[in-house]
């Protein structure tokens, strides 16, 4: 007897001490976003499997700790090397869960490698600080120790990248890891887990749970869980944060984000629009990197919008798996209709439709076109917000000063680029504008893996940015360690506050 095709779906595993397993409980939905269709299950992890994660990770922890850093250097490189050769697949899951074309998944996927590449070198990264004859006969020498079991809480929007811009470094230092990803995009972790298997790791040291608030509020609670990194929008952001420091936890959040391009009249157009039409649709604007503001000065306005409407419109949309396809569908119907509502309002607002993308181009599936609003002022609710689909908005200033104002009065300060001719005026920009990446003819200013990621405001609770040697100092901790052996000429210690001279 043929099953109803609903119960022929796959349900993706957890990935618990070592193993691919299917816990009993509450269970969700993914699917496939270019046609509309549920794809797979997945479990909704309550605090009782969570907890299972945590202890397996802190049951594994003290050994991985104590592994040789060379010894953990080689698993990486194995764990590199596996990925490098399973890059296709990876990103064949992200565009069929999150609905991204493949070779923007592709890119994606090279991005998160490039973080695991750093982590081989975790050898000299975790080097520590030796000073002799700090007083005399006393030596002072600094190490950095791992923190523990360090949880990761990720977005659906990387389902490979972000994640793997925190566990590589956490474990690399010798942590255990426990990796929450977003439930809309699972698969890409549990694959990314059994490689690391295949690579050497010892079972325990890396777990992936799956689940919505309950999952994560498991592991916020959590007494065994001493960091939890994490990227998303910002009021979840805010609350991870909050949480976390009341409960003792070393925490990142990384949020959300509204990036402004300032434009001055000197700038290449053509190259400028190329790069700004990237920018904005690629990933259906779904990247916390995307340019989703212009900010046109004086004259450069005018040919510029025009030259964005004209390549808006050429963009192709279509399933991301399809030859030829520019731009795919959003995450979810809700998302897409979320997206479609800011249109909508945009209209109500009196900002200038210049390319109303609000008609879906593609029948099945979550898709959108491209839209373009000029005139848009600060008081919109569709410059205030972030909208996170395929939807630019142009504001017009009549100087740099004032293009200045406007990105620094913003809330968010993730990433931002500037075009220009002029030295001077990048220079000004990159040194008075606060934001945590700065783009100069750059429109989506991602560091690469040895520098770090992270933005201000409120695109960022907590101190450390990810990967790079932030990273590094996130999930460790520095231990400071003095050091006399006493002769029989050694003055005996006194009373007072020891001074080393
Ligand atoms: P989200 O905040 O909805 O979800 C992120 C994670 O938090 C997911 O794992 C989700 O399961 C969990 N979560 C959701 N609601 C929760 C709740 N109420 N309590 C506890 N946990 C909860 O974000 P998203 O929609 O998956 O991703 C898009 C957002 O992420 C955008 O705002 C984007 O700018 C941001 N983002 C930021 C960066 C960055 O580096 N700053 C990078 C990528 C994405």
């Amino acid at each position: 007897m043929n099953k109803p095709a609903e119960l022929k779906l796959d349900t993706v595993p957890v990935w618990m001490n070592g193993k691919a397993v299917v816990p009993q409980g509450r269970i969700g939905e993914v699917f496939n976003p270019a046609t509309g269709q549920v794809t797979k299950r997945v479990p909704f992890c309550d605090a009782e499997i969570v907890g299972q994660a945590v202890r397996a990770a802190a049951a594994a922890y003290p050994e991985w700790r104590d592994a040789s850093i060379l010894r953990r250097a080689r698993v990486m490189q194995r764990f590199l090397v596996l990925l490098q050769e399973h890059q296709k697949e990876v990103a064949g899951l992200i565009t069929q869960e999150h609905g991204k074309t493949l070779p923007d998944a592709m890119g994606s996927v090279q991005r998160g490698i490039e973080v695991v590449e750093f982590a081989c070198g975790i050898p000299q990264l975790l080097k520590g600080e030796h000073s002799e004859n700090v007083g005399t006969g006393v030596d002072t020498h600094s190490v950095r120790q791992p923190v523990g079991v360090c949880a990761g809480i990720t977005p659906f929007n990387f389902p490979a990248m972000v994640p793997l811009w925190m566990f590589p470094m956490a474990i690399a230092c010798g942590n255990a890891f426990i990796l929450k990803p977003s439930e809309k995009v699972p698969s890409a972790s549990i694959l990314m887990a059994r490689l690391f298997k295949e690579a050497g790791l010892p079972d325990g040291v890396f777990n992936v749970v799956h689940g919505d608030k309950a999952a994560v509020d498991a592991i916020l609670n959590h007494p065994l869980v001493n960091a939890v990194s994490f990227v998303g929008s910002t009021p979840i952001a805010k609350y991870i944060y909050e949480t976390c420091a009341r409960n003792g936890k070393r925490v990142q959040a990384l949020g959300g984000a509204k990036n402004h391009a300032v434009v001055l009249p000197d700038a290449d157009m053509e190259f400028t629009a190329d790069a700004l039409i990237g920018a904005a649709y690629g990933s259906a604007g779904e990247r916390c990197m995307a340019i989703s503001a212009v900010v046109a000065v004086g004259s450069a306005a005018d040919p510029l919008v025009k030259l964005l409407e004209q390549k808006a419109r050429k963009i192709v949309v279509g399933p991301g798996d399809r030859d030829g396809v520019e731009m795919g569908p959003l995450v979810t119907a809700q998302h897409r209709d979320k997206v479609a509502s800011f249109i909508e309002q945009g209209k109500a607002e009196g900002a200038t439709l210049v390319l109303d993308g609000s008609t879906p181009p593609v029948k099945e599936g979550f898709f959108l076109g491209t839209t373009l609003f000029d005139h848009v002022k600060p008081a919109m609710e569709i410059y205030k917000n972030e909208i996170f689909g395929p939807v630019l908005i142009v504001l017009r200033a009549r100087t740099l000063d004032e293009a200045i104002s406007i990105v620094n009065a913003n809330p968010y300060g993730n990433g931002t680029a500037i075009f220009t001719g002029s030295g001077g005026a990048a220079r000004r920009f990159e040194s008075e504008v606060q934001v945590g990446m700065v783009g100069i003819n750059v429109a989506i200013p991602v560091p690469v893996a040895f520098y770090s990621f992270g933005g201000w405001k409120n695109s960022l609770f907590g101190d450390l940015h990810v990967h790079g040697m932030e990273g590094v100092k996130f999930y460790t901790r520095t231990k400071a360690t003095t050091t006399r052996w006493p002769r029989q000429d050694t003055p005996a210690p006194g009373l007072d506050m020891p001074t080393l001279g």
